[in-house]
C-alpha cells in the first residue's frame, strides 16, 4: 500500500536517479528505521528535506551554499555525492541501502542540530 503512495509520489525522478531499482529490498530497510530516520532517508530520497537550494530557489534563506563546507549549492547530490566534509563516511564498502541510509540519516541528523 505505501509502496503505491511511494510510486507516484513527486520526487520520483530524483529518487531514481540515486536508487534505480526500488524494490522490495530497499523498503525492508526503511521498515527497520525509526520514525527519525525514516523521514530523513525518505527525505533525501525525494529531494525534500530543508536543502539549502531548495530554500533559496523559495526565496526563504539568502544563500543556497552548502552549510557544511561552502564550497557548493547545498542539494541531495552535493550531500550525499560531492561534500567534502562526508569524504570519510562515503568510503564505506557496505551494502548500498544500508550506505545510503547510514551516510543520509547521519548528515540529516547534523542538519536537524543545527535548526
Ligand atoms: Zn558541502
Amino acid at each position: 500500500m505505501w509502496k503505491n503512495r511511494w510510486s507516484n509520489a513527486k520526487g520520483l525522478r530524483q529518487t531514481k536517479e540515486y536508487v534505480n531499482d526500488i524494490g522490495d529490498e530497499w523498503f525492508k530497510h526503511l521498515k527497520e528505521l525509526n520514525r527519525q530516520n525514516l523521514r530523513i532517508v525518505v527525505g533525501f530520497i525525494t529531494g525534500h528535506y530543508g536543502f539549502k537550494k531548495h530554500l533559496h530557489r523559495l526565496g526563504l534563506i539568502d544563500s543556497p551554499q552548502c552549510r557544511f563546507c561552502e564550497e557548493e549549492d547545498e542539494d541531495v547530490h552535493h550531500l550525499i555525492w560531492r561534500c567534502p566534509t562526508f569524504e570519510q563516511r562515503r568510503a564505506h564498502p557496505i551494502e548500498k541501502y544500508q550506505w545510503f541510509i547510514r551516510l543520509s540519516t547521519h548528515i540529516g541528523t547534523l542538519m536537524n542540530q543545527q535548526i
